[in-house]
């Protein structure tokens, strides 16, 4: 069967760094395998869930450049997961449980007091259909759980169950059923949790691999067992570490910190933050790759380290300039059109090859291009002898065509007629030229000016 992997993100916030590592694991490993990629919305949480968060996700996913080979909505599959549930409930492997958040509370200490583990204790398996009308007539709904396969023949004599699968990441995994509540599959209003809709997508979408976050290995226990229930085959599974802020802070959803839409908003490449997400954690060196086909040869999913991994937004800044240095004026030029740069002027192309070395973020050579075109933006601020040389200075500009060899040519000249070398000799014309005391090589500037505008800018 080919490979077919998902990206399931629930549509309550926007997707940060760390969410973006799971896609790309998705995508990368999809990619090295000739295989399908699906977005699936887990939005089944009908009042968290919002329309403008899975768009964004969609949108965010574009810009780092994955392209689903297919999109779906778990609000849009319901009747599967009845049909399922159904199922479960025939087999008595899904019950109704009437317990308040109250009184599982209550039973979960007296259980710690007397040393038994604190998981459910299954006591709605012994309601009469009596006792069960009761609650209901009380105004109570059920909510639903999976009785999970750790038992012989009584259901309250749990044993020992290890579930066991080779995760594609972390290696030999094992989960013992015995060590965890029955799971929740139906909440008391009827709407889903993710554990069953979940399985039911991967069956029905023959999903091949999953690969998440490690804050499901437990759930993937229990997953395993729902797969087998419904008369399926589990999948394979990876789970990879998780980032975390540079506090060591989990990242969320909810806070916005480190969302792929404001790392687009500020400037990143796409390359940068997609290097980052996935290298982060893992035995692989970090390096900006120049592009997804880079970044596919590089990963390796094997090679993300067991613990959680910092996340430190200062490397952003680094490896993004590298990248940028690098970039040919074609990758560039709609952002550059969209800064404001009038990229189809002639000079526009030569432009990006001088000023992207200043640069650490492309919207940012948007600041040079007046300068070039126009003249300085800023008070040129020479005066004394600096102006006094500068004038002088002009005068000994070389007479013919202004190319790479002017400015050594011109330099020359001026260091001869005013006996000045070093900063002193070069700061006032760059200056005069463009208003700064920074930026391009003068020697790329000049022909790109041209002989006439730089007279021009004579102070
Ligand atoms: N919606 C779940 C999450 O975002 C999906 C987990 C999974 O990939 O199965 O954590």
């Amino acid at each position: 069967m080919s490979v077919t992997v998902r990206f399931a993100p629930s549509p309550t916030g926007h997707i940060h760094i760390g969410n973006a590592r799971t896609a790309l694991f998705n995508w990368l490993f999809a990619r090295q395998n000739d295989g399908r990629f699906i977005l699936r919305f887990d939005d089944t949480d009908a009042e968290r869930s919002k329309a403008e968060f899975a768009h964004q996700i969609a949108a965010d996913l574009r810009w780092l450049g994955i392209e689903p080979d297919r999109t779906a909505y778990q609000s849009r599959r319901m009747d599967a997961y009845q049909g399922a549930a159904e199922k479960l409930k025939r087999a008595g492997l899904l019950y109704p449980c009437y317990e308040t958040p109250d009184e599982l509370e209550r039973r979960r200490r007296i259980r710690l007091s007397r040393k038994l583990p604190p998981v459910y204790g299954r006591e709605a398996l012994k309601l009469t259909e009596d006792e069960k009308a009761a609650y209901e007539a009380e105004g109570r709904t059920p909510h639903w759980r999976f009785l999970l396969p750790n038992f012989d023949d009584d259901p309250f004599a749990p044993e020992r169950t290890d579930v066991h699968w080779a995760d594609i990441v972390r290696g030999p995994q094992g989960v013992d059923l015995a060590s965890m509540s029955d799971p929740v599959l139906i909440r008391g209003d009827g709407s889903y949790l993710y554990t069953l809709p979940s399985v039911v997508d991967d069956m029905q979408m023959e999903v091949t691999h999953v690969i998440r976050g490690d804050d499901h290995v437990t759930n993937t226990g229990a997953q395993i067992a729902l797969f087998e229930a419904l008369g399926g085959e589990a999948p394979a599974f990876g789970h990879h570490n998780l980032l975390t802020a540079a506090s060591g802070e989990g990242l969320s959803k909810r806070s916005g910190a480190l969302s792929i839409k404001s790392l687009a908003g500020a400037g990143f490449e796409p390359m940068t933050v997609a290097s980052l997400a996935v290298l982060t954690g893992s035995s692989t060196a970090i390096s900006a790759m120049a592009d997804m086909d880079a970044l596919t040869e590089a990963f390796d999913i094997g090679a993300a380290s067991r613990s959680a991994a910092k996340f430190d937004s200062a490397d952003l800044d680094g490896l993004n300039e590298t990248l940028v240095h690098g970039l040919a004026f074609d990758a560039v030029r709609d952002r550059l059109a969209d800064a404001g740069i009038d990229v189809d002027d002639r000079r526009a192309e030569t432009f990006w090859a001088m000023i992207r070395a200043n640069v650490k973020k492309v919207p940012e050579a948007a600041d040079w291009w007046p300068i070039i075109v126009a003249g300085p933006t800023d008070e040129a601020a020479l005066d004394g002898d600096d102006l006094d040389y500068a004038r002088n200075a002009f005068d000994v500009l070389p007479e013919g065509e202004v190319d790479g060899t002017t400015w050594k040519a011109w330099t020359d000249a001026a260091k001869a007629q005013s006996g000045r070398k070093g900063r002193a000799l070069f700061m006032p014309l760059r200056i005069a030229l463009t208003g700064r005391a920074w930026g391009p090589e003068l020697s790329d500037l000049l022909p790109l000016l041209g002989r006439e505008e730089i007279l021009r800018r004579r102070p």
